[in-house]
């Protein structure tokens, strides 16, 4: 490209306006060792420099909501920064005090331990768009650990943050993906055998970072000062639009987290997204997918599937739990700000709305991935009851079994065969060989009470095809293609990681030259560390 002197090519165009640091208490202490902060919303902290940072990959979408040029991205100056090799004047770099539940049981203060905020720009639509290096160093909220990441979970971080935003699926972002030049250590199954891995950042972006573990540490310490100034400037910054902070603001926006996060949970269940951490410190009081360690991808349809082995014992953050394990950390959040309410009846009334918001959000969502036009609650909870236990019953690839769904003739009575019925499906079934007689029977029984149905909701065959296309993705980040990716990049090779990024830009499309990027997991995947079983060890 030829260099156009009017097209910005430095970073120094990036306008800040660090609110968070500005207005709320900061850690009096200056100096970088793990403590306890009390009294504060952040620690300001540098991120550690680093020997040799080098771009893999970075988002051009994500660059455009900073009004980064493209080409901006790929100067040494981005990878300088974006490694932490140095903030940029305007840069207020901290890391966030916040608690949470893990698991179930109070884990006291955690924090950032391997994020550092930059600072918030702002853009020319008056946007604040908060910056966040993950795996820069370590920070007074780093416990036991390094503060780093390696490049295998920031591959994972990278693409699965931005494949979700393109499936539709609220989300923070990753504006780039670079390694460090530094080897990282991890025991990736806590089995005694640590191997060095390669180093590496993601810089993440989002209008803020803030968790329920920000409001429940301050709860928990009983410090109702902080704890409403922490409030007051969320709903000033976040959530202007509910007005002027009071007891009745509060309720309203516990009332739009619990209409967000239901909405946020709803889409997981779509797209067949596992988050396999669902800790409160885990969770956007934005409503986003927030912090992408052993997440996982459901491929044959297995409510009870995790791919989080730290979890394989209890599975609470299994895909069918997903729903239930959301209302109980909304309790905690509620249960945190009651201080600033005290109105039990209120806030109980209120957080019956993440069930209500769930229940039709889930039934529309339903309606949406067979193609119908509304969710009749009468006659479709046994129809989808029964899809759900066929699909469970043989080992069914859950993507290509609506996509192939869409393509089962159902406006004429079908008086097929039951073998010609199914054979559409065919491809989603891991092993053919294991589709029973039994099987195909009730199989296609559904598909009969499916096309009955489909005709009295008025619907043509093309129209549903395309209605289902558009909410039953064709690519998802499956398992095994983070792996690839992984793979090759640890090589040194990172197209797979654009290529993938690529691919999944346009989820809901046919792309048919890259069709492989649909393919249901292969054999080699199944137990392979990584397709299928992730750890907390990133
Ligand atoms: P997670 O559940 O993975 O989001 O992490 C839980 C807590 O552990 C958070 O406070 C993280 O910041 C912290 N943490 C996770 N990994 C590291 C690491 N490598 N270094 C420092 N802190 C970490
Ligand atoms: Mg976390």
């Amino acid at each position: 490209m030829a260099f156009d002197p009017a097209c910005p090519r430095t970073l120094d165009t990036l306008t800040f306006d660090n609110r968070f640091t500005r207005e709320l208490p900061a850690d009096p202490q200056p100096a970088n060792f793990r403590r306890q902060v009390a009294q504060a919303c952040f620690s300001r902290v540098q991120p550690t420099p680093v020997p040799r940072p080098t771009l893999v990959a970075y988002a051009h979408e994500v660059a455009q909501l900073l009004d980064l040029p493209a080409q901006v991205c790929t100067t040494p100056q981005f990878a300088a920064v974006f490694a932490g090799n140095g903030c940029l004047p305007a840069m207020d770099p901290h890391a966030m005090c916040y608690g949470g539940h893990q698991f179930g049981s109070w884990a006291g203060q955690l924090g950032d331990g391997r994020a550092i905020i930059l600072g918030e720009v702002v853009n020319g639509r008056g946007e604040h768009w908060a910056l966040q290096l993950k795996g820069a160093g370590p920070t007074p909220y780093s416990r036991s650990a390094d503060g780093l990441a390696v490049l295998r979970s920031s591959v994972r971080e990278f693409l699965c943050s931005e494949a979700m935003f393109h499936l539709g699926v609220p989300t923070t972002r990753a504006l780039c993906l670079l390694t460090t030049g530094n080897d990282v250590v991890r025991d990736m199954f806590y089995d005694g055998r640590p191997r060095a891995e390669p180093g590496a950042i993601v810089c993440r972006v989002a209008p803020s970072f803030t968790r329920f573990g920000n409001f429940e540490l301050l709860a928990a310490r009983g410090d109702h000062a902080l704890l409403k100034q922490l409030l007051d400037f969320t709903l000033r910054t976040d959530f202007a639009h509910l007005g002027e902070p009071s007891a009745a603001t509060y309720l309203a926006w516990l009332h739009e987290v619990c209409v967000r996060t239901a909405t946020l949970v709803v889409h997981w269940q779509r797209v067949g997204f596992v988050h396999g951490v669902m800790n409160t410190d885990n969770m956007s009081v934005l409503g986003l997918t927030i912090d992408y360690g052993p997440y996982g991808w459901l491929e044959d349809y297995n409510p009870d599937w995790t791919p989080n082995t730290t979890d394989a014992a209890g599975r609470r953050y299994r895909y069918g739990n997903q729903p239930q394990i959301a209302q109980w950390n909304l309790f905690q959040l509620a249960e945190a700000i009651f201080p600033l309410i005290g109105d039990v009846e209120r806030m109980q009334a209120v957080l019956q709305v993440y069930a209500e918001t769930f229940n039709r959000g889930w039934q529309t969502m339903m309606a949406g991935k067979l193609g119908l036009q509304a969710f009749d609650a009468l006659t479709d909870p046994p129809l989808v009851k029964e899809l759900q236990e066929v699909l469970a019953l043989t080992e069914t690839d859950m993507t290509v079994f609506y996509r192939r769904l869409a393509t089962v003739p159902c406006a004429q009575q079908l008086d097929s065969t039951d073998e010609t019925l199914i054979a559409p499906l065919m491809d989603a079934y891991y092993d053919p060989q294991m589709v029973s007689a039994g099987h195909t029977a009730r199989m296609a029984a559904w598909l009969r009470l499916y096309a009955e149905r489909v005709r009295v909701d008025g619907t043509d065959d093309d129209t549903r095809r395309e209605r289902m296309n558009r909410v039953n993705p064709n690519f998802v980040l499956r398992n095994y293609l983070a792996q690839q990716a992984i793979d090759r990049a640890e090589q040194g090779d990172f197209t797979l990681v654009q290529h993938t990024l690529e691919v999944l830009r346009r989820p809901y499309d046919e792309q048919p030259e890259r069709q492989a990027f649909a393919a249901k997991r292969p054999e080699w995947a199944r137990n392979r560390p990584g397709c299928s079983m992730l750890s907390c060890s990133s």
